[in-house]
């Protein structure tokens, strides 16, 4: 997804202004990358309509940086879309607090159940209890038990043979004279929905009146996890998704779709197979890694750093000869206008933090108004070579440009500086080549 999403972007970083051209391809190649991504078609075009509709506006036309807008846009628009941040989970006013862990086989409800016992009890001092309430595979019970023996917490079990409803409301007595908060119930899941067992999360449902009923859905399955999603959601009116298995490659696609299919917010992110790799989900870090944002940013800096690059090497090669006049200079300032104020630009170039004086060197924005007109006023031979300045050149040029005579010397002076400041920059740069010192 990045990978496609970045080559757009170079195109589009270089430009001073996005036409509404810039906008359509940029939007088509993220349309692309976010189906790729396994993004429901539904959600995409419905995205893909709101960033053409902040891209093409002021918010981004008018941008200094019009790749990184676009890229914020998108970002807050996929941020968005996964729904604000969600983690909390219900506490009952009469416990024990009863939550439900549904979802396909192997999708991770064991675990997670194991996980959120872990979290319940370390983040909020609770005390929950485990109950195996999938019965169909006696391994199934057997691994419950073994996380309840590493975290050192009750599980409740009542063999194979008991009917998982019982079990869920037998879990629910004991757990209140024991006095335990929470009642975690693991139950089971298949390769695919089918009517037995959600008529089975059904009845247990209807029995205990769980407060939090999360889906446990496989992050790795894709498009799958969606449409999983959508059926135990329409029989169960599940409360919140956990999202698993984010820890592996996946593109993360489900994540988007899901919230915008089944309305319901993801709560947590699985993040490995330890119990204490359970995570609230974070839409913004999911918005991030869906754009490959570490990648796209370093590679907005990059190319802005090698336009810099090509300017200071133009600049250095015009010093080396000694041929650096005011045409340059204010071609110079031309660019610095563009590029915004006069700090952030010293900031940006190489080496400049470096030089003591440089830090007393105030730049007026204002003042670049008059240097401007004094240029303007020069000739081109005067422009070309300042040395042939002479009194009566100065006051020519200082009425031309609607200032004074000491300003023009004041330029002249700054210009000569600025030379040879230059100069001792380009010095710098040669020795760093040549030694390559520690930065
Ligand atoms: P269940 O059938 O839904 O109960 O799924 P399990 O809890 O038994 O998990 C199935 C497999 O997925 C196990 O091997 C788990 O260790 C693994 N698993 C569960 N959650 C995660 C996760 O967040 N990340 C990774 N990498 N593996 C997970
Ligand atoms: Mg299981």
């Amino acid at each position: 997804l990045a990978e496609r999403l970045q080559s757009t972007i170079k195109k589009i970083t270089g430009k001073g202004k996005v036409s509404e051209q810039d906008v359509k391809e940029m939007t088509r190649e993220i349309r692309l990358a976010l189906l790729e991504a396994d993004v429901n078609f539904k959600v995409v075009k419905d995205l893909i309509k709101r960033i053409k509709e902040r891209a093409v506006g002021q918010e981004v036309m008018e941008s200094l940086t019009p790749g990184q807008q676009v890229i914020k846009v998108v970002k807050e628009e996929l941020t968005e879309l996964m729904g604000g941040e969600q983690s909390k989970i219900a506490v009952s006013d009469r416990p024990p607090t009863v939550i439900m862990m549904v979802g396909l086989q192997g999708a991770g409800k064991t675990t997670t159940t194991g996980k959120l016992a872990n979290l319940l009890r370390k983040k909020h001092n609770r005390s929950p209890l485990l109950v195996a309430c999938d019965v169909y595979r006696p391994a199934a019970i057997k691994q419950l038990e073994t996380l309840g023996g590493q975290l050192d917490m009750p599980v409740f079990s009542m063999g194979t043979e008991a009917k998982p409803v019982d079990i869920a409301k037998k879990a629910i007595e004991k757990a209140k004279e024991e006095h335990r908060d929470y009642v975690l119930i693991d139950t089971a899941g298949r390769l695919h929905v089918d009517t037995e067992l959600m008529g089975e999360l059904d009845e247990i449902k209807a029995a205990v009146k769980p407060d939090e009923i999360f889906l446990v859905v496989d992050a790795m399955t894709g498009q799958d996890a969606v449409n999983v999603a959508e059926s135990f959601n329409d029989q169960l009116d599940v409360t919140g998704v956990v999202l698993t298995k984010l820890d592996g490659d996946t593109r993360g696609g489900a994540a988007l779709s899901i919230r915008a299919v089944t309305g319901k917010a993801i709560k947590f992110a699985g993040m490995g197979e330890k119990l204490d790799q359970l995570e609230p989900f974070h839409p913004e870090r999911m918005a991030s890694r869906i754009l490959g944002m570490g990648d796209v940013l370093t590679l907005i800096e990059k190319a802005q750093a090698s336009v810099d690059e090509k300017q200071a090497k133009a600049l250095e090669e015009k010093m080396r000869n000694a041929s650096f006049t005011f045409d340059d200079f204010l071609e110079q300032m031309g660019q610095v206008k563009q590029m915004g104020p006069l700090d952030d630009l010293l900031a940006m170039i190489p080496g400049a933090n470096k030089m003591k004086g440089l830090k007393n060197v105030q730049i007026d924005d204002k003042q670049l108004v008059h240097v401007e007109a004094i240029i303007k006023s020069m000739t081109k031979k005067e422009r070309q070579d300042p040395s042939i300045m002479n009194a009566s050149r100065k006051k020519r040029i200082a009425k031309g440009s609607g200032t004074s005579v000491s300003q023009v010397n004041r330029l002249l002076k700054q210009f000569d500086e600025m030379k040879k400041m230059m100069k001792q920059m380009t010095n710098m740069q040669k020795g760093k080549k040549g030694k390559g010192f520690k930065l």
